[in-house]
């Protein structure tokens, strides 16, 4: 398999064995001929070299002494730029020739350390071999002797690197995937046949329907809190507030972390909304495609609800005074959803009126340009 799931995140593969290998191969016979006859001790930064380090001591064609210090500054997939203080050094090293092991250099903050901390130790000479090194990043002016592979600024794993802890047991090394999902937005006021559609062209484009006003009554039926909360909104017709809609949709979309996309139903409604989705879809390296909108006037469309009224079981439907409250919030707070996503050129226009197979029809004829 050339990817893999470490947590949340895809990785695929990128540097074979094969050609760390013949990297490492090649800056040990390059080490060896610098040393000649000294003795380096060579001395691995962990956790990350330790796989790094084997192998480069048995490449090593000569006699060396092999030990390892920590300092760790990797947590989660940027660079913290926390640096911890060295452990482990045991051996003395006044006077000997240290080369120090390193599995990736990319800032250069940790490189910095190891100058910092080995500047007092009266060494005979330092040397820095690093497998990777990253030279999009790298802001320092320090000496790197030996590199094995010069790499572009992209997160990897594998070979001793880790995500959040796994990964150091793969052979080969990884790369962060981001895998672009197709994310629409589907939208309408109340009654225009969003639901209808999305259940028909999430299984067509794979993709994973949300419809907030079905989770906020799936919570109602449970008796949940949220669902509680939600009740005294929607049975007047008004808008549960953003802040308990919002966490509610991120919990959805964090549901299906495989997901190819998403069709959101009925979210967002208002501008904070939106902005909110907007955010928390670009922490993720993902955007919303487009706004999808079934076009029906306000006549037809409570003649139609109060007819689902009769077997939807629902009470907003039931009751004209209701409906109209939810068109009045649609037209005060909804609406103007059109605007924003027309001025990122992303706002799509489908007439709602006709059959379901000709309404899915046109909306597929949009679905397949974005
Ligand atoms: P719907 O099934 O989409 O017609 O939604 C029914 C009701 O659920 C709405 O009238 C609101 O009370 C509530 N609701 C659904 N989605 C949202 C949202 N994005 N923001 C606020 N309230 C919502």
């Amino acid at each position: 398999m050339g990817t893999i799931k470490l947590h949340n995140k895809h990785f695929k593969k990128y540097i074979s064995a094969k050609k760390i290998k013949i990297a490492i191969d090649k800056m040990a016979s390059l080490v060896a001929k610098d040393c000649g006859d000294e003795v380096p001790i060579f001395i691995g930064i962990l956790n990350g070299s330790f796989m790094f380090a084997a192998d480069f001591v048995r490449a090593y064609n000569g006699n060396c002494e092999m030990s390892f210090v920590k300092l760790a500054s990797y947590s989660g997939t940027d660079s913290t730029g926390n640096v911890k203080q060295l452990v482990g050094l045991n051996e003395d090293i006044e006077g000997r020739t240290v080369i120090i092991l390193e599995d990736i250099i990319d800032t250069g903050t940790t490189l910095e350390e190891i100058y910092n901390i080995f500047r007092h130790r009266k060494l005979k000479q330092l040397k820095i071999a690093t497998l990777f090194f990253k030279p999009d990043v790298f802001r320092k002016e320090l000496h790197i002797d030996y590199i094995g592979l010069s790499i572009p600024d992209k997160f990897i794993v594998g070979y001793g690197l880790d995500y959040n802890g796994l990964g150091r047991n793969l052979a080969d090394i990884y790369q962060l995937t981001t895998h672009k999902m197709t994310n629409i937005v589907l939208f309408g006021p109340p009654g225009a046949g969003k639901g209808t559609q999305a259940d028909v062209l999430k299984d067509k484009y794979n993709l994973v329907h949300i419809s907030t006003g079905d989770v906020f009554r799936y919570n109602i039926k449970n008796q949940t809190d949220l669902g509680k909360l939600a009740k005294s909104y929607m049975d007047k017709g008004d808008l549960v507030p953003d802040e308990v809609t919002i966490d509610m949709l991120k919990a959805e979309v964090e549901k299906n972390v495989d997901a190819n996309g998403f069709i959101f139903d009925g979210f967002p409604r208002t501008e904070s909304q939106a902005k909110a989705l907007d955010a928390f879809l670009e922490e993720k390296g993902q955007s919303i495609n487009g706004m999808v909108a079934l076009e029906v006037a306000e006549d037809l469309l409570v003649a139609r609800l109060l007819k689902r009224g009769e077997t939807s079981g629902r009470p907003d439907d039931q009751d004209e005074s209701k409906i109209r409250n939810r068109f009045n919030e649609y037209e005060t707070k909804t609406s103007i959803l059109k605007n924003y996503y027309a001025d990122q050129n992303k706002y799509f226009g489908v007439d709602g009126v006709g059959s379901i197979e000709e309404i899915t029809e046109r909306l597929s004829s949009v679905f397949d340009t974005l």
